[in-house]
């Protein structure tokens, strides 16, 4: 068996046996391209909506090998914007992608309860802690969320040196690999197909086509998120960023008494390159981060090695937050890719007459946001016209990536500029303005 792509397979044992693959032409209503959250979803919400669709899903390995099988299991309420978007769109249109996003939280554990998909879902919301007051300052400017002072803060969880934090119930912790198995079991309930170990070479009008044969569709949906760019001719469409995590053996009693956290909060800090933990459903610590975060000329090759600097990193990150954790050992390590717009602006797109749908580029915050983009697809395959379809994100057109060698040196730059403000506000205990330089230079 090959290595289970993050812990959280793993802990099912591994990737489970792929399903058939594509054998031979076939026509479809709807062919979805990737069976992550984005093309899961979208299938099951497509069949759920209009059962008689004859909907097929090919996916390159097996369901949730890619970020979703991955991530740090933040159910996010929350929509990457980027300023771009925010200011083309209006405060109204910006409001209702919020509240959408927000409300996408509950939707989620809805479904799962409804189609009995066991995921670990705990809806605990979400806790971004200030260790220093630089960091306690930008959560205090930040324009969502409650401010909790040291001591509210500490009555949740006590991270070491705390000054405070924000906290947004619109937050749930989920299990993400149970989350993908479950929901490719609903899809194929529900009647959908999905063809696994099927490559898609090429995506065309109501054709795509992989070395198994060709399916013809009147509706082609691209959900390939953070692979994208290996697709033809969209090297330049969606950066692909990788993201790290390590997760602990499970810590005894005596020490969740110290940590508390009893309340199942996702939690991250408020540094500029941040990390994000959860409490897993068996009282271990997942924690990730950027690590290395881009590879040159878009790579997304599929090693599942995390370089030792990258663990020493999400370890000293651990340490930092609950020095007591310091020698706890770790279990396991893996990394991951996701998707990121020129704008930062995660989108959805339809075109009625090509057939052609994609939506991604949720910059790290997919799990929510995935399932949001796969019901507004569902209303634009569909032709419905609701509050979804008029969405600001839907349609929304960033412009490609730079070619290289700019692309590799702006994330250079980015993250060098970011890691260096965070090393400042620690040594002076004053806010730096790389951070911000930093920002502009992303386009974010
Ligand atoms: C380490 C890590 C931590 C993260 N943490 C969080 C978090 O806590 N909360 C959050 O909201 N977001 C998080 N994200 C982001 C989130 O996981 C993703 O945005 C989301 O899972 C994207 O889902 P997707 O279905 O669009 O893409 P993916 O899950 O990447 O699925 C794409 C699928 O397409 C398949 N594929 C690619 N090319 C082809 C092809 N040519 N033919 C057929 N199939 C193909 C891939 O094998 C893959 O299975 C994290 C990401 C990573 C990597």
């Amino acid at each position: 068996m090959t290595d289970p792509p993050s812990w959280w397979w793993a802990q099912l044992g591994g990737l489970p046996e792929p399903r058939p693959p594509l054998e031979g032409d076939r026509e479809a209503d709807v062919c979805i391209v990737g069976a992550g959250y984005t093309g899961l979803w979208t299938a099951y919400e497509l069949k759920r909506a209009q059962p008689e669709l004859e909907v097929v899903v090919l996916e390159r390995e097996v369901a949730g090998f890619g970020a979703s099988g991955r991530n740090g299991g933040w159910v996010l309420g929350e929509v990457s914007i980027g300023s771009r978007m925010r200011a083309a769109a209006g405060d109204g249109a910006i409001e209702a992608l919020e509240r959408a996003a927000q409300q996408t939280v509950d939707e989620v554990g809805e479904t799962c309860a409804r189609d009995a998909i066991p995921c670990d879902f705990v809806k605990g919301g979400s806790l971004t802690v200030a260790q220093t007051a630089p960091q306690l300052a930008r959560l205090r400017t930040a324009s969502r969320g409650e401010i909790l002072d040291a001591d509210q803060a500490t009555a949740r969880v006590r991270v070491h040196g705390m000054r405070g934090a924000r906290f947004t119930p619109h937050c749930a912790r989920v299990q993400p690999a149970k989350l993908a198995r479950g929901l490719a079991a609903a899809v194929e309930r529900r009647g959908a197909t999905i063809h696994e170990r099927t490559p898609a070479q090429t995506l065309e009008p109501h054709a795509v086509r992989t070395p198994h044969g060709t399916v013809r569709a009147r509706w082609v949906i691209r959900a390939t998120e953070g692979y994208t760019a290996e697709l033809p001719g969209l090297k330049r469409a969606l950066l692909p960023l990788w993201s790290s995590m390590i997760v602990t053996e499970p810590l005894d009693t005596a020490t969740w008494e110290q940590i508390g956290w009893q309340g199942r909060e996702t939690i991250d800090d408020a540094a500029h390159v941040y990390c994000y933990l959860q409490r897993t459903a068996d009282d271990r610590i997942a924690i990730g981060g950027r690590g290395h975060p881009y590879r040159f000329g878009s790579g997304t090759e599929r090693a599942n090695g995390v370089p030792d600097a990258t663990v020493r990193h999400l370890r000293a990150r651990l340490a930092r937050l609950f020095p007591q954790l310091r020698e706890t050992p770790i279990a396991h390590a893996w990394t991951g890719v996701f998707g990121v717009a020129r704008d930062w602006a995660a989108s959805v797109h339809c075109d009625r007459q090509s057939g052609m749908c994609w939506a991604g580029g949720y910059a790290g915050e997919g799990v929510a946001a995935a399932n949001l983009a796969a019901r507004t697809l569902r209303d634009l395959v569909l032709d419905r016209d609701t509050e979804l379809t008029r969405l600001p994100w839907v349609a929304h057109r960033p412009r490609d990536w730079e070619p290289e060698p700019l692309r590799w040196l702006a994330v250079q730059a980015v993250y060098g500029g970011l890691r260096a403000a965070d090393a400042i506000e620690d040594r002076t205990g004053r806010r730096s303005r790389l951070a911000r330089a930093a920002a502009a230079l992303s386009g974010r």
